[in-house]
């Protein structure tokens, strides 16, 4: 079998649509235009990629992005008062701290990521909305893992009653893919680096999660011919090679459906963010 290839921009154009569909409803039901402030902190390159493809995405959707760009220096306290300051804004009604924090305020970071009103949390990454996730009560979902299950249903593939296997624990993907999963009806282990007999486990899976930032680590022989396999790693190998977690040349033989790295899940998750930008912007106006 020769998997169906599940090309994230295909997926990315349609959860945009949606996303300029939700502004045009928002506006015209409230007459308010949604808006996201991003906040970075110091002069991490990657970080500045990815805040200007956040703006730029914004800017094409028409929600109104502002991106406050802080000193390397800054403390930890004087952050929290421009967050404050955001949390008050009634005009913002996304924020997102982009990370990583530079490494002498890192250690504070949870504490600077709970100050986000949970209301405006685009991230999904606030103990309240975790907890909702955890409940299943709607809520600000973390965009990369809603990416992921947004993909799936465009993609039409069923999830209930599914054995999904979710390879990383880790609170940004693994552990919301988790609640997400279930929450749809599958039946779900989730994998991490104490697990016991790896491929005997991934082998039961008919949705296979990879989350796990290990090159190329899943092959073939840890895969159910005709599983649908989820790529979300992204590790770079060479200055411009990036790779997934999965070994996509060997695993792409059996599957019946799989991600690419690049050009996979990872382009989802803008555009998620702008769904949960919308999300937002409705909760503030209830
Ligand atoms: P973390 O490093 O936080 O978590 C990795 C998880 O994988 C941990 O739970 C770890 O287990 C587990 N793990 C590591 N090695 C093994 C192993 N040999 N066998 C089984 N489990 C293992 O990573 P993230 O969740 O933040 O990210 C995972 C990958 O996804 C990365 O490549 C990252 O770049 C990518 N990513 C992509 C995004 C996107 O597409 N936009 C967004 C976020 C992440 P343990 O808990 O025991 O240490």
């Amino acid at each position: 079998m020769i998997a169906k290839i599940l090309e994230g921009k295909l997926f990315a154009a349609q959860i945009k649509e949606e996303a300029k569909a939700g502004v045009e409803e928002i506006k015209s039901a409230f007459g308010i235009t949604p808006s996201l402030a991003v906040v970075i902190v110091g002069e991490n390159p990657a970080s500045k990629v990815y805040v200007r493809n956040k703006h730029k995405t914004c800017e094409e959707l028409g929600i109104l992005s502002e991106v406050i760009e802080l000193p390397e220096t800054i403390t930890k306290d004087e952050l929290i008062t421009e967050i404050d300051k955001l949390n008050l804004d009634k005009k913002i009604n996304g924020i997102l701290v982009q990370l990583p924090l530079p490494a002498a305020i890192k250690a504070h970071e949870e504490e600077i990521l709970n100050r986000i009103d949970p209301l405006k949390d685009v991230d999904g990454f606030h103990p309240y909305n975790v907890g909702r996730l955890v409940t299943g009560s709607p809520t600000l979902v973390p965009c990369t893992p809603a990416g992921c299950i947004k993909m799936l249903d465009l993609a039409g593939i069923e999830i209930d009653g599914k054995r999904a296997v979710i390879i990383g624990r880790s609170n940004i993907v693994g552990k919301p893919m988790l609640h997400l999963l279930m929450s749809r009806h599958a039946t779900v282990t989730v994998c991490h680096s104490h697990t016991k007999n790896l491929p005997e486990v991934t082998r039961e899976a008919d949705i296979l999660v990879a989350a796990m930032g290990k090159p190329n680590f899943v092959t073939a022989d840890m895969v159910k011919a005709g599983a649908v396999v989820v790529d979300v790693g992204i590790n770079r190998i060479a200055p411009k090679k990036l790779v997934g977690d999965v070994d996509f040349e060997s695993v792409k033989e059996i599957a019946s459906a799989i991600t690419p790295v690049p050009g996979g899940v990872g382009l989802l998750t803008v555009a998620m963010l702008m769904q949960n930008v919308i999300k937002a912007a409705k909760l503030q106006v209830h």
